[in-house]
Parts: structure tokens; C-alpha cells; sequence
């Protein structure tokens, strides 16, 4: 304790880092092949500052009681978003290359930013981005970048928006409007007006259809009455409360005559593209201007990636490469430098987890473990369906199912969703829709089982 510290201890190939080493990864060897994943649960924040307080000290308390620390107290407060039973919010289901190679990211000390630096890292994340925008139609030309998240990502994507629609004014010789707007629909997700409020824009929604769709008929009144302020037209592809997927090629249909960006939020919804019989849904995505899906939710990569893939990535480039002395060696050069995309500088390669298990698995793997969601969706939705006392709100189209128990309050709805994760079934929060309290299953993993959401279902009677 009282001997002082030498710098080099924490960095030095010793006893004690080899040990250091050694027990941090047998703990994620064995988290990662937990036959049971326990779904775990909050603790209070004087349960937790009982339980796990001053760990921080001037000399370190040492891998053993850290790591320790870590898997018998700070883990079980966490839940397990890849448990088979959580299934509120988007689940995680990583696959297991995903998250095995993830550590291997964070071993091999890869600055993710620039070609100069991560070429071959930047090499195998542009693979995926490019195989995912041929999926969904766009030019071999498109390119893109994995940022943290769907929020991140539209948000990058509407900056880019907004500066290519600038720069046309310019061109031309119109002014810019008092205000740009972002036009959407009122089932877009709540990142669109983040964005816009990170951005000082005004949001526009146009009203869905019955079915909860944006259509491009709506669409055109409203970007009419904002003729000349409508800097992007953002379409979902998919939902995160239903899983609905917009009417995009009638929104494309709209925005191309009217010269106006097209952004598809697929964060959820965009990886069911890949199952080929969902494909006609998502007919138009290839006319978009910019595209994100998220790897953390449908693709079966760990937290956190989304993937943002522009039709020019020359307009991204225009709009978010940052300038600095320090940094003309990289924006001087015609490198492909992904912190140049997005609202960014340094990166995690975050991309490269997928990559791993893309290239270890292949394509047909993906395919067919989404497709397992929406089959799964569509049988427990068709239970509900029969059910007494139970109805759907909507019929499922991705693999999300929103439904009722009659004559339930929210209070009733809250007091079932504690009891459940209290007994450790499964974890499906209450959620609402116009104003009537409802539940809502989101199914992303293979291991969530028809048994399982029946024996949620049987503890609803
Ligand atoms: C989840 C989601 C987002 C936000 O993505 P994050 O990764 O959580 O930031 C945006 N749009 C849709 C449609 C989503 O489902």
C-alpha cells in the first residue's frame, strides 16, 4: 500500500496481469456459454451501495475481488437482455462468434476511425455494409459507417440531409428556409425528434393509414404545405411498437418528385429484408438517400452498432468531416475514413463482431434465424387470437405482437409484468397504444421458444 506505484504495473507482462488476464476472460468464457442464462433483476440504489460500495480505492482491491464483485453482485442487478424470456423494448440475442469475437476487439487496440490506422478493420466492416446495401437494393457506390446506434444514425443521416439540401440552395441560388423540417409519421421513432431537436429543426408528421402506415398520398399534402423547408422524408421499415413497416415505395414515389432525401429508419424492422419473402414489404428502400438497421437488435451482433449506409457517401463526407491541424494527414488523403460519416471522431470498430459471425455462420444462417422470429410471431399471435380474455391489437407483420387482456387496468398490467420478473419467467414491461394499456412481445432470439410465450400467456388467465 504505502510502496509507490510504479508506472509501467498496470501495462507490464507479469504475474499478476497474466492472472488479471486469465480470470477476466475465463468470466466471459463462462458467461458466454451459460446453459441458463439467468434474466436477473434492478436492485435499488441503497441495495446496491450496501452490497457493492468502495471499490474504489488508493490501492486497488485486486482482480479477484473486482471480477468477483462483478459476477456475484453488480451482473445479477443487470438484466440479461439475451435471456430467451426478455422480451420488451428491441431483446438482444447476440450470436455467440458475435460476442466471443467482440472481446477480441477490444484486445487488439484498433482505432476504428480512419483507413491510415484500421485499414483492414475498416476493409471487413465495409464487406458487411456492402453486402447489406446490396440487400436492400442501393448502388454498389453506397457506403457507409457502423455508429453506435439508431439514434446516432439518423441523426448523422439528417445532418447530411440537411447539408446536401444547403448546398443545393447555394448552388441554385435560393435562399434556405426561415426553418427546415423533417417530415415523418406519427408512428416514427422518438430518435427523429432528438434529431431534430439536437439539429433546432421542426418535426412534420403526416397521419399513418389504418394500418398504421405511412403513404405517400398523406406525405405529399404535408411536404406541399411545407414546399422548400422539408430537408428529409423519413420512412420506418418496421416499427418499434408494432413492427409496421411504412408504405415506403409510395413515400419514394413522393420524394423523388419532389427532389426531397429519403431516409428509411430500419434500426428494428430492415434486417427482416434479408427473409426473401419479406422482401416485397420493403419495396422502395433502394430509392433511399440513406438507410440504417441495427446490428445490436435484429442481426444478432452485441450492443452497440448500427449500421448507416448512404447512396453517395461523398455527401456524408461534405457534411461531417471534422478539420483540424492535427488532423490534415488523414482528410487530406482519399482514404475511406469512417469517422468522416457520422457524428463522430473516434471509433470502436464496432462493425467487426458481425463481420465474424457473418463470415463464420453466412448469409443462410441470418436468413433463416429472422425468419424463425416472424414464424414465431405469427403462431403466438394466432394463440392469442383463440384465446378467451385475450385479443391482439394488431396482427403482426415483423415480430413484434402487441395485445390486451380484457378488462385489465394498468395497474393490473404492472402488478403481473413485477410478479413475472419476480419469478424469474420472463420480462415484458406494460406498454400502451392511444392511450388503452396493452402488452407487447418483441421476438429477437432463437432461443425464445412458442412454450415459453404460451407459458407467459397461461400466467395472464
Ligand atoms: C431502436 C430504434 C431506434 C433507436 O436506435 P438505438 O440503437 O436505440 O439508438 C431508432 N429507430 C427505430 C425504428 C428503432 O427501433
Amino acid at each position: 500500500m504505502t510502496s509507490p506505484a510504479r508506472p509501467e504495473q498496470m501495462h507490464a507482462i507479469s504475474e499478476q496481469t497474466i492472472h488479471t488476464v486469465d480470470d477476466v476472460l475465463d468470466y466471459a468464457r463462462r458467461r458466454a456459454l451459460y446453459e441458463d442464462v439467468p434474466l436477473d433483476k434492478p436492485l435499488r440504489p441503497n441495495d446496491l451501495a450496501r452490497l457493492a460500495s468502495g471499490s474504489i480505492t488508493d490501492g486497488g482491491i485486486g482482480a479477484r475481488r473486482a471480477i468477483a464483485l462483478f459476477e456475484n453482485v453488480l451482473a445479477p442487478a443487470c438484466i440479461s437482455t439475451d435471456h430467451p424470456g426478455y422480451l420488451s423494448f428491441i431483446p438482444s440475442a447476440p450470436s455467440k462468434a458475435s460476442l466471443a469475437f467482440d472481446v477480441v476487439v477490444s484486445a487488439s487496440a484498433i482505432y476504428g476511425g480512419s483507413w491510415m490506422e484500421g485499414a483492414g478493420a475498416v476493409y471487413a466492416e465495409n464487406e458487411v455494409l456492402h453486402w447489406l446495401g446490396r440487400e436492400f437494393g442501393l448502388p454498389a457506390t453506397a457506403g457507409g459507417v457502423f455508429v453506435q446506434g439508431g439514434t446516432i444514425g439518423n441523426l448523422s443521416a439528417l445532418v447530411t440531409a440537411r447539408d446536401a439540401a444547403r448546398r443545393r440552395n447555394a448552388e441554385a441560388g435560393r435562399p434556405n428556409p426561415a426553418r427546415w423540417v423533417i417530415a415523418c409519421s406519427a408512428e416514427a421513432h422518438s430518435s427523429i425528434a432528438s434529431a431534430a431537436e439536437v439539429m433546432d429543426v421542426d418535426v412534420v408528421t403526416a397521419a399513418p393509414d389504418a394500418g398504421g402506415r405511412l403513404h405517400g398520398d398523406a406525405l405529399a399534402a404535408v411536404l406541399d404545405a411545407h414546399e422548400g423547408a422539408v430537408l428529409a422524408v423519413v420512412a420506418t421499415g418496421g416499427t418499434t411498437n408494432f413492427g409496421i413497416v411504412d408504405d415506403i415505395a409510395s413515400v419514394a414515389a413522393v420524394t423523388k418528385e419532389r427532389g426531397i432525401w429519403l431516409h428509411v429508419d430500419g434500426a428494428y424492422g430492415l434486417a427482416a429484408m434479408l427473409v426473401e419473402r419479406m422482401r416485397p414489404a420493403f419495396a422502395g428502400v433502394e430509392l433511399a438517400d440513406s438507410v440504417i438497421v441495427d446490428p445490436h437488435k435484429w442481426l444478432f451482433a452485441p450492443f452497440d452498432a448500427c449500421a448507416l449506409i448512404y447512396r453517395e457517401p461523398s455527401l456524408a463526407l461534405q457534411a461531417h468531416t471534422q478539420k483540424a491541424e492535427y488532423l490534415d494527414t488523414l482528410t487530406g488523403s482519399p482514404d475511406w475514413n469512417p469517422s468522416d460519416l457520422a457524428v463522430q471522431l473516434t471509433r470502436r470498430s464496432r462493425g467487426l463482431p458481425l463481420w465474424f459471425s457473418l463470415a463464420t455462420h453466412g448469409t443462410a444462417q441470418y436468413r433463416a434465424t429472422i425468419e424463425y422470429g416472424i414464424d414465431l410471431a405469427r403462431r403466438i399471435a394466432d394463440e392469442i387470437a383463440r384465446r378467451d380474455g385475450l385479443s391482439l391489437v394488431r396482427e403482426p407483420q415483423l415480430s413484434v405482437v402487441v395485445f390486451r387482456r380484457e378488462g385489465w387496468t394498468a395497474a393490473d398490467y404492472q402488478a403481473w409484468s413485477d410478479r413475472l420478473l419476480e419469478e424469474q419467467r420472463g420480462f415484458v414491461v406494460p406498454s400502451s397504444h392511444a392511450g388503452e394499456p396493452v402488452l407487447r412481445f418483441a421476438i429477437i432470439s432463437p432461443l425464445t421458444t412458442y412454450d415459453l410465450l404460451v407459458d407467459i400467456l397461461d400466467s395472464l388467465a
